[in-house]
C-alpha cells in the first residue's frame, strides 16, 4: 500500500485534471446573470464549436453526458416514432432503453461486445425505408465498455441519404480524442461529458444541434422540461442559461479549451492515437489479448482480455502498490477484461507509467519474463517518440 496518495486516474471518466483547471474551479461562483458570466458563456460557446468543428448551435446542460444524450432524443422526437439503434455495448444498450422508455419503436442493429458495428447494416435498412418512417439514428461512435471505435463517418452518409433521418450520436469518448468534424459528417445531435476529453470534473454536457435537428424540434412531442433544448437554444441567444448552470464548472471549462486551442485539435487527435498504439502494442508484448478488434480501436480506452487470471484481483493489486486506478469490465465482461483509459489530460509519463505497472505485476505474479516487459517498453518508445 502506497503511503501517500497520488493516484492515477486511468478510466474512461473521470479523467485526470491539470492545475489550470482546478485552479479556476476553485473560484468564488458569481451570479450567472452577470455580464461576467455572460462574457464566459460567450467563449466557451465559441470554443465549443471550434472543438465540434461547426457552425451549428453547441449547447451546454448541467448534467452527465446522458442527459445530453437524453435531451436530444426527447427533444427531437415523437411519441410512437420508429428509429434505429446501434448497439454494440453497455452504451448502445442504455440508448435502446432510453427510446424505449419514452415510447419509441427501435429498430436494433447489434454486434457482438467487441466487434463494430456494420455500416451495411444501416445502409440496408435506411435503403428499404421507402416510406421515411424512420425518424433517426442514434448510435455511439466510441464505444467506452468494450473500447471499439464504430465507423461513424460511413454510417452518417447513409443517414445523409436517407433525408428524413436524424443522426443522434454518443461522442461521449470521441470528442476530443479524434477527429469528429461535425459539419463536413452532417451530424445532427452530437452528444458529449464533460468528464471526459474535456479534462474537467463530471457535471457539465454538451449536445451540438444541427438546422434539420431544429426544424424536428418544432413537432417534437414528448414529455419533457428540463432537457428541452428549445429553452437553452433561447437562453443561449443572451449567453445564458434557462436554470442555474454548474456555474464553477463553467469557470473550469473555459480554462479547459482555452488549453485545448493552445495545445490545437491535430495534435489533441495526434497525441490521443499515438497514446492508443503504444498501449495496444506494449500489451500484446505482455502477452496479453485485446479485447477489441484491432481495426476499430477506440482513441480514448483499451480493453484487455486477462484469460487466465481475474481481472478484479489484477485491477486491486495495481490500485494498492502503484495507486493506478483502471476499469474493470462491465456485466459479463466483469473479471474478464480491465480497462486503461488513456483520454484527456493523459501524457507520455502515464502511459509508461501503466506499461510498466501492468507489466511489474505480471512479473510479480511469475506470468511473463522480465524481457518481455524490456520489449514492452521498447515497443512504447518507439511509438510515443514518433
Ligand atoms: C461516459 C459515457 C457516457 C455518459 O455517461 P454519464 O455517466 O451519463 O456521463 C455516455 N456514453 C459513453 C460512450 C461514455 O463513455
Amino acid at each position: 500500500m502506497a503511503i501517500q496518495k497520488k493516484l492515477s486516474l486511468m478510466i474512461p471518466g473521470p479523467t485526470p485534471v491539470p492545475e489550470r483547471v482546478l485552479e479556476a474551479l476553485s473560484r468564488h461562483p458569481i451570479g450567472h446573470r452577470s455580464k461576467e458570466f455572460q462574457d464566459i458563456v460567450e467563449s466557451t460557446t465559441n470554443n465549443l464549436k471550434w472543438l465540434h468543428q461547426t457552425s451549428n448551435d453547441v449547447l451546454t446542460i448541467t448534467g452527465s453526458g446522458t442527459a445530453a444524450m437524453e435531451a436530444g432524443i426527447i427533444s427531437t422526437l415523437s411519441k410512437g416514432d420508429t428509429i434505429i439503434c446501434g448497439e454494440n455495448g453497455k452504451f448502445g444498450e442504455r440508448w435502446v432503453k432510453v427510446a424505449q422508455s419514452f415510447g419509441l419503436k427501435v429498430i436494433t442493429i447489434k454486434s457482438e461486445w467487441g466487434k463494430a458495428l456494420n455500416p451495411n447494416e444501416f445502409k440496408n435498412v435506411l435503403e428499404n425505408d421507402y416510406q421515411k418512417k424512420i425518424k433517426a439514428v442514434i448510435l455511439t461512435h466510441s464505444e467506452t465498455s468494450t473500447g471499439v471505435i464504430n465507423d461513424l463517418e460511413t454510417i452518417s452518409s447513409y443517414i445523409k441519404n436517407h433525408k428524413q433521418a436524424l443522426s443522434i450520436v454518443d461522442c461521449v469518448t470521441s470528442i476530443g480524442a479524434c477527429n469528429v468534424p461535425t459539419d463536413d459528417w452532417g451530424l445532427d445531435i452530437v452528444a458529449s461529458g464533460s468528464q471526459k476529453g474535456y479534462m474537467i470534473p463530471p457535471g457539465l454536457s454538451f449536445v451540438s444541434v444541427s438546422k434539420k435537428a431544429w426544424e424536428a424540434c418544432e413537432n417534437s412531442d414528448l414529455p419533457k422540461f428540463y432537457l428541452n433544448l428549445n429553452s437553452y437554444r433561447k437562453s443561449l441567444k443572451s449567453n445564458s442559461n434557462p436554470y442555474t448552470p454548474a456555474v464553477n464548472l463553467f469557470f473550469a471549462l473555459d480554462e479547459a479549451l482555452k488549453m485545448m486551442r493552445e495545445e490545437g485539435l491535430e495534435n489533441i487527435f495526434r497525441r490521443h492515437n499515438k497514446h492508443k498504439l503504444a498501449i495496444s502494442s506494449a500489451m500484446k508484448a505482455l502477452n496479453l489479448k485485446l479485447f477489441a478488434d484491432e481495426n476499430f480501436l477506440s482513441p480514448s480506452v483499451t480493453s484487455i482480455k486477462t484469460e487466465n487470471f481475474d481481472a478484479e484481483t489484477f485491477r486491486k493489486l495495481i490500485k494498492d502498490k502503484y495507486d493506478i486506478l483502471l476499469a474493470g469490465g462491465q456485466d459479463n465482461l466483469k473479471g474478464k477484461i480491465f480497462r486503461i483509459g488513456h483520454l484527456g489530460y493523459v501524457n507520455d509519463k502515464d502511459i509508461i507509467s501503466v506499461i510498466s505497472a501492468v507489466g511489474l505485476t505480471l512479473i510479480q505474479e511469475s506470468k511473463i519474463s522480465v524481457e518481455a516487459l524490456g520489449e514492452a517498453l521498447k515497443k512504447a518508445q518507439i511509438i510515443l517518440n514518433q
